[in-house]
């Protein structure tokens, strides 16, 4: 088929939407929920994926499935609040595969209370987890990234990050926060060709938006001009998109998947 244009036209350009092939990717808090789909998605463009949290049956099960599918995978025990972990699962990533293309950041937590009662500790568990966990794990896996001239870091953030949100100024900064962290990579490593972008959904049906109760629910769906939730296979696309060659020329960008609760 021939679009009449030399780029369309391009013998390898219909695969590259998804063709991952031979890349290394480590996906965090890929035991369940957006992270285990995000694995399998890019596990399915054919890269060999570190599947990277703390339950270690859960990761052991999402690895058998890439497995039984014919792709590549392995599980590494990460807690994210802690550096010593972080630096730990870096080097035996490292050690394993001998480097990472694609880092994917979507480890994350909600301590949600409203600003008033918010005790320090819920402040903090929250930006360790979804922010400092990001950067050290980014840091850690840099310099490997910067010798090899080609990568993708990919950081999960939220709708939440930019509108804000009652009874989440904790989650609403680490997001927010997530969005300086992934601009400010994007400008110092470019160079190297390695972009960073962020992926921000809206509402997404797992187990972290389960507690909501039927009210919250449903005045959330009222919001979303597609009228129903998301699903964490259509957040894994977008990761998957913006891990491929395709997506070359896109960095410092903030994708939303969100069915167009907000459109910015
Ligand atoms: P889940 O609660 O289903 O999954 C969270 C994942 O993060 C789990 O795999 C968990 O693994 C991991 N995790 C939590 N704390 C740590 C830690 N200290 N160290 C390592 N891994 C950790 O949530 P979702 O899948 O819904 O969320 C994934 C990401 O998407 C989060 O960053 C979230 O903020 C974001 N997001 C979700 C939205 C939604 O509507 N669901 C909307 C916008 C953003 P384990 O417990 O095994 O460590």
């Amino acid at each position: 088929m021939s679009f009449g244009n030399k780029e369309f036209d391009h013998p390898e350009s219909r695969d590259h939407m998804t063709d991952l092939k031979g890349r290394i990717a480590l996906v965090t808090g890929a035991s369940q929920g957006i992270g285990r789909a995000v694995a399998l998605e890019l596990a399915r463009a054919g890269a060999t994926v570190a599947l990277a949290a703390r339950n270690e049956a859960k990761l052991a099960e999402a690895v058998a499935e890439i497995e039984a599918a014919g792709g590549q995978a392995a599980a590494f025990t990460l807690d994210v609040a802690s550096e010593e972990s972080i630096k730990a699962a870096a080097k035996a990533v490292i050690e394993r595969f001998g480097k990472v293309e694609i880092l994917v950041n979507n480890a994350g937590i909600t301590r949600d209370t409203l600003a008033l009662r918010m005790k320090r500790d819920d402040w903090e568990s929250v930006l360790s987890t979804n922010l400092t966990g990001a950067f050290l794990l980014t840091q850690a896996l840099l310099s490997p990234m910067l010798r090899n001239r080609w990568g993708r870091i990919i950081n999960i953030t939220s709708v939440v990050g930019r509108t804000g949100q009652a009874g989440q100024a904790n989650y609403a900064a680490s997001k927010a926060g997530l969005i300086g962290l992934t601009r400010s990579l994007a400008r110092e490593l470019a160079s190297r060709s390695i972009t960073v972008n962020a992926v921000a959904p809206g509402y997404i049906e797992t187990a972290m938006t389960a507690v909501l109760d039927e009210k919250v629910r449903e005045a959330m769906i009222a919001q979303i001009p597609l009228g129903r939730a998301g699903t964490d296979a259509e957040i894994a696309h977008a990761v998957a998109f913006l891990a491929s060659e395709n997506a070359a020329y896109i960095t410092g960008h903030v994708l939303d998947v969100n069915g167009g609760m907000l459109m910015s």
